[in-house]
């Protein structure tokens, strides 16, 4: 989605101009490697037009009173919103000032600005050999240039690193109607991102590709064909029969984790920090009660292979599959935005949303896969690879995270630092930050 007359955003603004979407991609050459070089303002251009879903989840809201500021939105149905607009939303993490988008955001997140992105994807992607997880921050971007984030929000039960909250589920109050919020202002998408499917409309045959992720591989759309949606491998574990393979021998327990979520018939195996029994009541972070069910943690999946049938809708783990795709001639590799139809016909994004939980392709030296104000831009290596940085320097580390060493130190919180919270609110990823800080004292 070029904007090369730099078209501002209707809102969101800081002290120069913001264009919207994407300011630039072009093919370049790198070693005999072809890359598209994307540079994009992050800030979408999206406008949409409130529905009567919207209408309802705004005025679902368990916290509504809190939640707003006059109690409940600002918006009826039919009313046009550009991005960042103030739907009357209660924002926290932002000021009350123009341009800020103030009032678009529910509490909790801050408001997006501008991150000067500078990403390449490779033209050909290649299969991976040994497939990497999907990272925390940045894994892709969007065709209008957004941040695509994984499944994960960076946060586990009871912190304790073994049950991770799924983004989409958790956070379902903290997005706002297009579902995306910022992350240390870098704007974001964690599921289908419906007001950019609306801006790039639908096509009869197969969705059309939404975004790239950091492997150079496309993620279409959910549709495969006419009413026939991309299906997932995925499934919830079977908790409640004590006998199933995927449960852990008592009814309604998270006391055992599977050895490998991609085979179920590897076993599972008992852990000393079981998850909270099927039903019981969480808080969200934001302070929102929901009820842990199968599925709420990304440890009550697995990937059903059985269901790789090479049926025209089937994925494989990667939620990927070898098909047509708009826009080539011959058979891509791709992924799929994975949604599934309710009895009433609504959609429901359904696990892994889009790619992963590992990468199908191989990331290259310069591969987005951490981001944030696009300073983690790795550039393809001048002399064939260089280190990273040695740490034990928070100011050396700050440097290269692109941050203040007190926005660093914030996101680490106290001793012992959350490198996951802090990944999240950075968007680089763990192993970045493992690799640029002290390592932690022992317990
Ligand atoms: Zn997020
Ligand atoms: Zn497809």
């Amino acid at each position: 989605m070029l904007n090369v007359d730099d078209i501002p955003a209707a809102v969101i603004s800081d002290a120069s101009v913001v264009p919207t979407d994407v300011q630039s991609a072009e093919l370049v050459d790198v070693y005999g490697t072809t890359y598209l070089h994307i540079r994009a303002s992050g800030i979408p251009s999206y406008e949409t037009t409130i529905s009567q879903d919207h209408i309802d989840f705004l005025d679902n809201r368990p916290r509504q009173a809190h939640d707003f500021m006059g109690g409940s939105t600002l918006v009826s149905l039919e009313d046009q919103v550009s991005f960042g607009e103030d739907i009357g939303y209660r924002s926290t993490g932002c000021e009350d000032v123009p341009g800020s988008g103030y009032g678009y955001w529910p509490p909790g997140p801050a408001c997006p600005t501008s991150q000067d992105w500078e990403a390449r994807f490779p033209v050909d992607p290649v299969k991976a050999a040994e497939p990497v997880a999907t990272g925390l921050g940045a894994i892709g971007l969007w065709v209008n240039g957004t941040a695509i984030f994984n499944w994960s929000d960076g946060q586990s039960w009871q912190g304790e690193r073994v049950w991770w909250n799924l983004a989409p589920t958790a956070e379902a109050y903290d997005l706002d109607i297009c579902p995306g919020h910022s992350a240390m202002g870098t704007y974001h998408h964690h599921s289908n991102p419906t007001c950019l499917a609306d801006q790039l409309g639908y096509d009869w045959y197969h969705s059309p590709i939404y975004g790239f992720a950091a492997d150079g591989v496309p993620i279409a759309g959910p549709w495969v064909s006419d009413n026939t949606l991309a299906r997932s491998s995925w499934r919830v574990r079977d908790y409640a029969d004590p006998d199933s393979a995927t449960g852990c021998g008592v009814a309604g327990q998270r006391t055992c984790l599977l050895v490998d979520q991609t085979d179920p018939a590897a076993g599972t195996v008992t852990t000393d920090l079981p998850g909270p029994d099927i039903g019981t009541a969480v808080t969200s972070q934001s302070g929102n009660a929901f009820l842990a069910d199968t599925g709420w943690f990304m440890q009550d999946w697995y990937y059903d292979a059985s269901l790789n049938d090479a049926s025209p809708m089937a994925l494989d783990e990667h939620n990927g599959h070898l098909g047509t795709l708009p826009g080539f001639t011959e058979p891509r590799y791709h992924y799929h935005v994975t949604q599934e139809q309710r009895p009433d016909g609504s959609l429901v994004d359904v696990f892994p949303y889009y790619v992963g939980p590992t990468l199908w392709g191989e990331l290259h030296d310069s591969a987005l896969t951490g981001g944030g104000n696009g300073t983690l831009d790795r550039q393809p290596p001048e002399d064939g690879g260089d280190a990273p940085p040695p740490g034990n320097n928070l100011q050396a580390a700050a440097e290269t995270l692109g941050v203040s060493v007190q926005v660093l130190q914030d996101a680490l919180g106290p001793p012992p630092p959350d490198l996951e919270r802090a990944a999240e609110i950075l968007g680089a990823t763990v192993e970045q930050l493992r690799s640029l800080l002290p390592a932690p004292p022992r317990p």
